[in-house]
């Protein structure tokens, strides 16, 4: 909690005053626990939280939380869930649109917050930017509330000259530009994510969209300095062998020992999450401060390391990733990302909050 406090703290000296920083909790706050980490951001002064789903969305209600809560990606057979549950949908196509503005005139309701999201570039979700004239008149009725217009860069963390972002941003000027001159005044622009937010300051408009870095990563080595990561991933050591040069570790042979060896097994596999690709010496775990190679192929529940040049015992706690190997830098051992690493972690991984 304190590291959370941390990255939003130094998010928030990198972004103007009068900016606003959503809160971005989806995949259950990038694999961790999202509703202590909701609360405690909301305590902070977080205004709006981010998913990307409607259940994620209806869970954090159920479970308390009042403040606005946007849904990135909404399907269309749970826009009255949106309603009932109090959310802000994305609109981002001609069909999600209509349907959503059928459904609350249906119900009678009456300027309902939504946010139009824009495709400038990454072609994953969103209106083309020439439909801009015709969402103009789509929401000209009392029944919506345009609060936001976005857009989401595909490379935010690419050298600044990135042609690419450069055609996203000047094509969400000129969007931004067109709601401005023939819209209601009230509705915000957003663009950046996390990298972002220190990657095009210039560019953070009314609000910033930040997933990653409340979690102590932000795809660049210098960035990641100033932030602390918020969680570790621990395990212990169940069971030490001393084994002789030439024995085998692990299903299908995936380790023969080069010399008479100590092995420890961890009891975390691939179904929590530390996928095969981080076995056969690619990744690299702590004990004690030294990396330690996790040696054959990791198990479904277990994996055995390499503590041969290491004084440790059963009982060990051993560090998987966390401070001192963040989960940036072990992703790249098992050639992913800290995205991908975090939101893997399985159910039967404890989320033990610490202060
Ligand atoms: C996930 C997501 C974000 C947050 O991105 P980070 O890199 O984690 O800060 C922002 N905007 C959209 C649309 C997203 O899907």
């Amino acid at each position: 909690m304190n590291n959370l406090e941390h990255n939003y703290k130094v998010l928030r000296s990198h972004i103007n005053n009068d900016t606003e920083l959503i809160a971005v909790l989806k995949a259950s706050a990038y694999g961790s626990e999202i509703v202590r980490i909701s609360n405690h951001l909301e305590s902070l002064g977080v205004n709006q939280i981010a998913v990307a789903y409607v259940d994620e969305g209806v869970y954090l209600r159920k479970q308390g939380v009042k403040i606005p809560i946007l849904v990135f990606y909404p399907q269309e057979e749970n826009f009255e869930k949106i309603i009932k549950y109090n959310l802000e949908p994305s609109l981002y196509s001609i069909k999600t649109l209509i349907k959503f503005k059928k459904i609350i005139n249906l119900q009678k309701k009456i300027k309902y917050p939504v946010h139009i999201k824009y495709n400038t570039g990454l072609n994953r979700i969103g209106f083309k930017p020439e439909k801009v004239k015709w969402i103009h008149k789509e929401v000209q009725d009392d029944s919506i509330h345009l609060k936001s217009v976005y857009s989401h860069l595909a490379s935010s963390e690419s050298s600044k000259k990135n042609p690419l972002s450069i055609k996203q941003i000047n094509l969400f000027l000129k969007i931004k530009e067109y709601h401005q001159n023939h819209f209601v005044k009230k509705t915000k622009f957003h663009l950046l994510n996390s990298s972002g937010v220190f990657n095009y300051p210039e560019y953070q408009f009314n609000a910033v969209r930040c997933g990653i870095a409340l979690h102590g990563y932000a795809n660049k080595l210098e960035w990641d300095e100033k932030l602390k990561p918020i969680a570790e991933l621990t395990s212990t050591i169940c069971q030490i062998h001393r084994i002789k040069k030439g024995s085998n570790v692990g299903y299908d042979n995936g380790w023969i020992a080069t010399k008479d060896s100590s092995i420890a097994t961890l009891p975390i596999g691939h179904a929590d999450g530390i996928g095969r690709h981080f076995g056969k010496q690619s990744g690299y775990v702590s004990i004690k401060g030294k990396l330690v190679p996790i040696v054959g192929n990791i198990c479904m529940d277990m994996l055995m390391i390499d503590i041969t040049d290491i004084e440790c015992k059963e009982g060990d706690i051993v560090s998987i990733f966390g401070k001192q190997n963040n989960a940036s830098r072990f992703a790249k051992m098992g050639d992913t990302i800290s995205y991908e690493l975090l939101t893997s972690l399985g159910k039967r991984v404890k989320r033990v909050i610490h202060k």
